[in-house]
């Protein structure tokens, strides 16, 4: 405790001094202010050089060592003054002027590199310099699994000494530069800060770990949903900006797979080298902050690659971080997974690699705080979009999804299930309660026979009564995903990405019928071995695990996250336009009998626009719709799965969601009915206003479709 008395102050003046050479650097505007800084960096590099020295060997001969090693760096730091000060002086000659001068200088890649260089190491030796001040005995910082330069690396990053100095010292600066740099980055650096404080190696302790990490986990969600809305405002993102967004949310996934690294074998080099990173990510901002707003622009939704680093970046973060949780919070969950040892031939290894990949990816993606994660992130976006979303009917669905999710995703699922059915199976492997439908956990589907009929029966009449809606725009956990601001306005890259393309339009395409095909062959086949394997007949099981949990936790744990982080390439919400999913599927089977359609008002006013907004509007790719709007006055799409985009995009009011009410409806006026305009039907958003005169005639985006 003596020792921290004396250290905690020494570190707050060092804290205070790097904060304020920061800013010097940042705001160096002549070549000589820029060497000063650097030497001046150079000089605290040089002071805690000859304390580790010093403290490496502890006597008479330990101090002089150390003094000499510290006037030797000083001296070394002198160097560039003297040969800035001549190039400088040599310019002013050639260029006939008396005196000296400093010339301009904007801070730059390479002075931005050697700042940096200059404050991770000197923040690494304080560290370093601050635990052997404190007692800790060589020998243990240098002593770890991945060897002892490595060891030493992770020891002194992950020490309280680095971290809370380093999150000071990022504070400090930001808020002595609050002034220049651009409002969302100083809230999206504030949050940098957060999240390198809830660091949970900082501290020892029961209850400091534990208590990090949630906090950290939050502080996370929250600027992941401050970035992702940013850029769904920012249509046009300077190159600078979106370079620094993407490494921000990479370097977030490597520190989430760190900390899980972390937790479950104790190494924590790869957290060590995340946070380094952070830093240095942090610190270049800050340095060269101007070319936020000076480095040349680019449409996002246009550029696939950047947008596909942004998803990636989120969901490995996600994954790991709800891996971190899950072990956090229910200890034992990660050995409990049943994962294969890596040991025996090279397909032995190959195979066990594959299986634990396959199960822990599924196991978390299927856990409740993943869940409850991805949902409190993709609901904000929902909560942003219901307050720019006109329809009502629009706003009341969204409503509705968003309880949904929170109460079939997280509550029943994990809450209420582990309450009441403590010693019950995980109701992902129960026919009736996920979204199996009744095809998994063949040994138990003989006894709740009855119960899995009655969820075909409920999803028909259901489909057949407001469309596959209920389910794909509702129930299920992905519109969710799909429905926020952000991705949600990645709809352009179903016409933009070349995979995407081919799915346009509502008419089966050669590819889609594949997909389709290849979907519901695989069903019926993991169906029949799972119910051979339950009675006996024939062992069959995949990855070790029953068929058909293999084929649900392949569709909904595996193959959609994936497909969600390569939307870029194939198109938003194409779980519904590729037809790989066979609940989807069967759902919109049996829509196509029911009376779900999209109808509008007055197809003259279809013939006259020139807008083709519905079709512009809609997530899953169904541009022929206007043109058959125009011919029918309706549309119907077995692929339409009833988001409503279209009805929101309509400039005209024109255009209304069909289904059981309106033949309720019907059916109850019948006889009687004098005529209603049907902008009084209860989705009209507004009466038709009649479009401007068209100039020419409406180009449409599918010709087919006329
Ligand atoms: S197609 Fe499947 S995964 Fe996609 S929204 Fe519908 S039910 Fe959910
Ligand atoms: S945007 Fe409205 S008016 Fe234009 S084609 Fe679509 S439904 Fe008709």
């Amino acid at each position: 405790m003596a020792y921290e008395v004396l250290l905690v102050p020494i570190a707050a003046g060092m804290v205070v001094a790097t904060a304020l050479l920061v800013k010097m650097s940042a705001q160096a505007r002549t070549t000589a202010r820029a060497a000063g800084t650097v030497f001046l960096l150079a000089m605290m590099e040089a002071m805690l050089l000859g304390g580790l020295v010093y403290l490496l060997a502890p006597s008479t001969a330990g101090l002089v060592d150390a003094l000499w090693v510290t006037s030797a760096v000083m001296s070394l730091a002198v160097v560039p003054i003297f040969w800035q000060f001549l190039r400088d002086a040599r310019r002013q000659i050639a260029e006939g002027g008396t005196g000296y001068a400093s010339q301009p200088f904007r801070p730059n890649v390479r002075f931005s590199l050697l700042v940096l260089a200059l404050v991770v190491s000197s923040e690494f030796l304080m560290g370093l310099v601050f635990e052997l001040a404190s007692g800790t005995p060589w020998a243990s910082l240098t002593s770890g699994p991945s060897g002892a330069a490595l060891a030493l690396l992770s020891q002194v990053v992950l020490s309280p000494w680095f971290v809370f100095t380093m999150a000071a010292e990022m504070a400090l600066t930001v808020a002595l530069l609050r002034r220049e740099l651009l409002a969302p980055f100083g809230v999206l650096l504030a949050g940098q800060v957060g999240i390198m404080v809830a660091t949970p190696t900082a501290l020892g302790g029961a209850s400091w770990p534990l208590g990090a990490i949630v906090v950290g986990s939050v502080a996370m969600i929250a600027l992941v949903v401050y970035a992702m809305e940013f850029v769904y405002r920012n249509p046009e993102l300077s190159r600078a900006a979106g370079t620094y967004l993407v490494r921000l949310l990479a370097i977030y996934g490597a520190m989430m797979a760190g900390i899980f690294l972390w937790q479950a074998s104790g190494d924590g080099l790869l957290l060590a080298v995340a946070l380094l990173a952070e830093m240095a990510l942090y610190f270049d901002l800050v340095v060269r902050s101007g070319r936020l707003a000076t480095s040349e622009t680019f449409a996002w939704l246009r550029d696939a690659r950047w947008t596909f680093g942004l998803l990636a970046g989120v969901f490995v973060a996600e994954i790991f971080m709800g891996a971190v949780l899950d072990q956090a919070i229910l200890p034992g969950w990660y050995t409990g997974l049943g994962m294969w040892a890596l040991t025996g031939s090279g397909t032995d290894v190959a195979t066990a690699a594959v299986h634990n990949g396959f199960l822990f990816l599924s196991a978390v993606t299927a856990s409740v705080w993943f869940l409850a994660m991805m949902g409190a992130e993709m609901g904000t976006l929902v909560v942003y979009k219901l307050r720019e979303t006109r329809s009502r009917e629009t706003r009341v669905r969204l409503g509705v999804m968003l309880g949904s999710y929170a109460a079939f995703a997280v509550f029943f699922p994990s809450v209420y299930y582990t309450i009441v059915f403590p010693s019950a199976p995980d109701p992902s492997v129960v026919p009736l309660l996920g979204w199996s439908m009744g095809v998994g956990s063949a040994p138990l589907a003989p006894i709740v026979f009855g119960a899995v009929v009655g969820t075909y029966a409920i999803t028909a009449a259901l489909s057949m009564a407001f469309g596959r809606r209920w389910l794909c725009s509702v129930f299920c956990t992905a519109p969710l995903m799909f429905q926020g601001t952000t991705i949600d306005a990645m709809k352009t890259f179903n016409r933009s990405s070349s995979i995407g393309h081919r799915y346009l339009g509502s008419r089966f395409s050669s590819l889609y019928s594949a997909t389709l095909a290849i979907t519901m062959a695989a069903l019926v086949a993991v169906s029949l071995l799972s119910y051979l394997d339950a009675i006996g007949t024939l062992h069959a099981q995949i990855l070790g695990l029953d068929p058909s949990v293999f084929f649900f936790a392949l569709s909904f744990g595996v193959l959609w996250y994936l497909m969600f982080v390569l939307i870029p390439f194939v198109g938003n919400y194409n779980c519904v336009t590729m037809g790989w999913c066979y609940t989807g599927i069967i759902a919109q089977a049996f829509q196509s009998l029911g009376a779900f359609k999209l109808k509008v008002r007055d197809r003259e006013v279809c013939r006259a626009c020139t807008t083709l907004d519905c079709a512009k509007g809609c997530p899953v790719g169904l541009v022929d719709m206007p043109g058959h709007f125009r011919t029918k006055g309706e549309f119907r799409s077995s692929k339409c799965c009833g988001v409503g985009d279209c009805v929101e995009a309509c400039p005209y009011g024109n255009l209304y969601i069909h289904d059981i009410r309106h033949l309720i409806g019907r059916w109850l006026r019948a006889g009687a009915a004098p005529h209603r305009s049907p902008a009084a039907l209860p989705m009209a958003r507004s009466r038709p206003v009649p479009p401007e005169p068209a100039k020419a005639h409406p180009a449409s985006l599918d010709s087919g479709g006329r």
